[in-house]
């Protein structure tokens, strides 16, 4: 507990360095503490802190964790899904995630549409930063014509992009990719102004690229238990 919280006031604190050094507003880069492979009590700890935005990936494992968190804590967590969705998980993960940070391709969004949501989901569209085509993601000159599916969609509200930027190179060089699809994206959807970037390893550079959102594991957590 006192590591974890040094470790998760380090964070906003550098969260806090990179905005400024960025000129940017700290308070427009939103913390997500990715907590999949931990268990909930980590996340209640994480909320004592003053957390409230937790990433997961895998709807088998943060189904029950949001459960647990909802029936043991005074204080409502904000979940996000920012893994690959399977479609047939769809239903389950979208019932207790606000966000989904991984829409990535036609089929999964052919799936949400023919849920009936309480609320639509806020989404960021997942950008595939590599050359390969048969990685998750939307590529770039796919881009236009995914989000004008996704702003038809009554499950979901688009608010942006997202990406991982890539281990083999400079993470700037996708940072700025990023930034310039959202960009475009805002040509066409002007409210989609969010971008999803950065983690435990390259967050201050996605912050001076304009991220909004930081998804960040193991610099809070420590190492994740396989
Ligand atoms: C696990 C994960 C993260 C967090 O990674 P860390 O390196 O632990 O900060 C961020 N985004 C996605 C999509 C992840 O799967």
């Amino acid at each position: 507990m006192p590591d974890l919280k040094a470790r998760y006031e380090g964070v906003l604190q550098r969260i806090e360095q990179a905005a400024m050094h960025a000129e940017r507003h700290p308070e427009d880069v939103n913390l997500v503490v990715v907590t999949k492979n931990h268990p909930a009590d980590l996340v209640l700890e994480l909320i004592e802190l003053g957390a409230r935005d937790f990433g997961e990936n895998r709807d088998q494992e943060a189904g029950p964790k949001a459960a647990e968190v909802a029936a043991e804590s005074q204080v409502a967590a904000r979940w996000h899904f920012v893994g690959q969705l399977q479609s047939n998980k769809a239903k389950s993960a979208l019932s207790y995630s606000t966000f989904l940070h991984s829409l990535d391709r036609p089929s999964l969004l052919q799936a949400i549409n023919k849920l009936e949501l309480a609320n639509p989901v806020e989404a960021f569209i997942e950008l595939n930063l590599t050359d390969d085509p048969n990685r998750g993601g939307i590529q770039l000159n796919q881009l236009h014509a995914f989000a004008e599916q996704v702003l038809t969609s009554k499950n979901l509200k688009l608010i942006g992009v997202m990406g991982v930027a890539a281990l083999d190179r400079d993470p700037s060089f996708d940072f700025e990719t990023i930034a310039k699809a959202s960009r475009q994206l805002q040509i066409l959807a002007p409210e989609a102004k969010y971008i999803s970037a950065g983690m435990s390893h390259d967050f201050e550079q996605a912050i001076e690229f304009g991220s909004t959102h930081v998804r960040i594991g193991t610099a809070i957590t420590g190492n994740r238990p396989s």
